[in-house]
């Protein structure tokens, strides 16, 4: 399967039509070219994230969140983390320079409308992701190619109200996005076959190894994953082991990073998001089921790096 992806051509790619017919003025064919202006919706982790590899590939890119001040934190964020590649001499102060300049900060959706892509990158709440296609389908060209970066969700729901879903695609990246290669890519039932060839071309020219993945809940990786965190958190509230213990094994057994770590990376909140979601997914099978840990780290505030403090403290 990450053959097919691989091989996607790069041209840009005619979506079926359909029986519609294209708006007067609005172009018919997809092109994700490296010009082609990219929106991404949300300005967190991961939003950020493809923001920053985005622009080092060469799009101008438009990045949206509810909050502006979240919108300020990434933009010093990804210009910090660009200029200190420089600096390390992974790329040139101009390309890094150039990069940030090409990411504009926006504080409505309405900024979205000349994006050619828009990459959608907020919480993991399937009403919330619905109302935001919905609006966007308002904004952008009827072309326009639309991707979720759910973690769990399905694709076929988000899509569900939509007035075109054939143009609906998950892209899945992993956090943190600019360096790790894996990107899912996820074929809704309504996702036009163009849609897919484009989108995986598009990954595998950002440097990404793009690998379709069916729309089942929590696809390849965060499927594999639920059982990584799910045992790791039992140890934890059996008292069997404390968390800087099981993780110091786990790294030991060759893992890169242990459970209780990489949940602080990733997200307290946004890790219960998915194991609740995947755990729903499967009608309450009890091998998904997310432990009362991850909800009271919630309710306490203790999200992880961001928050400053998770299943460790992360000093200011
Ligand atoms: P996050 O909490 O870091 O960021 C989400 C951002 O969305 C916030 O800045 C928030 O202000 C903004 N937001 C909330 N409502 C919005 C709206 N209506 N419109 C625009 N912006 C809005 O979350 P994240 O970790 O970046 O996760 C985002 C998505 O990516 C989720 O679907 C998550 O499952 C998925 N994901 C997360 C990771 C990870 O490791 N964190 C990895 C892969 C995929």
């Amino acid at each position: 399967m990450a053959d097919d992806a691989r091989t996607a051509g790069s041209a840009p790619v005619r979506i079926d039509a359909g029986a519609r017919d294209a708006a007067p003025g609005h172009a018919r064919d997809t092109d994700l070219g490296p010009t082609r202006p990219i929106g991404v919706i949300g300005a967190g982790t991961m939003g950020a994230g493809i923001a920053q590899v985005a622009a080092v590939a060469g799009h101008p890119v438009v990045l949206f969140d509810v909050a502006p001040s979240q919108v300020e934190l990434a933009l010093g964020q990804i210009a910090g983390f660009l200029r200190r590649d420089a600096a390390k001499g992974r790329m040139a102060n101009d390309e890094a320079e150039r990069a940030v300049a090409r990411i504009t900060g926006a504080s409505t959706l309405d900024a979205c409308a000349p994006c050619a892509l828009v990459v959608e990158a907020a919480p993991e709440r399937l009403a919330l992701k619905q109302q935001l296609f919905a609006d966007l389908e308002g904004v952008v060209a009827e072309w326009a190619v639309l991707a979720t970066n759910t973690s769990t969700l399905s694709v076929a729901a988000i899509g569900g109200a939509l007035m075109r879903p054939e143009r609906l695609i998950g892209l899945h990246f992993f956090n943190p996005a600019p360096l790790m290669p894996l990107v899912e890519v996820i074929r809704g039932p309504a996702t036009d076959e163009g849609v897919v060839a484009a989108v995986a071309a598009l990954a595998a020219r950002w440097g990404k190894t793009p690998v379709l993945a069916k729309d089942t809940p929590g696809f390849i990786v965060n499927r594999v994953a639920r059982p990584f965190y799910g045992e790791a958190l039992r140890l934890l509230g059996e008292g069997t082991a404390d968390a800087a213990t099981i993780d110091a094994l786990v790294r030991d057994g060759g893992f890169p990073m242990g459970p209780f770590e990489l949940m602080d990376l990733i997200g307290i909140d946004v890790n219960y998001a998915a194991a609740s979601s995947v755990f729903e997914g499967f009608f309450g099978d009890p091998r998904f089921r997310p432990h009362p840990i991850q909800r009271a780290m919630v309710e306490s505030g203790r999200l992880g790096r961001k928050s400053g403090r998770g299943y460790f403290a992360y000093p200011a």
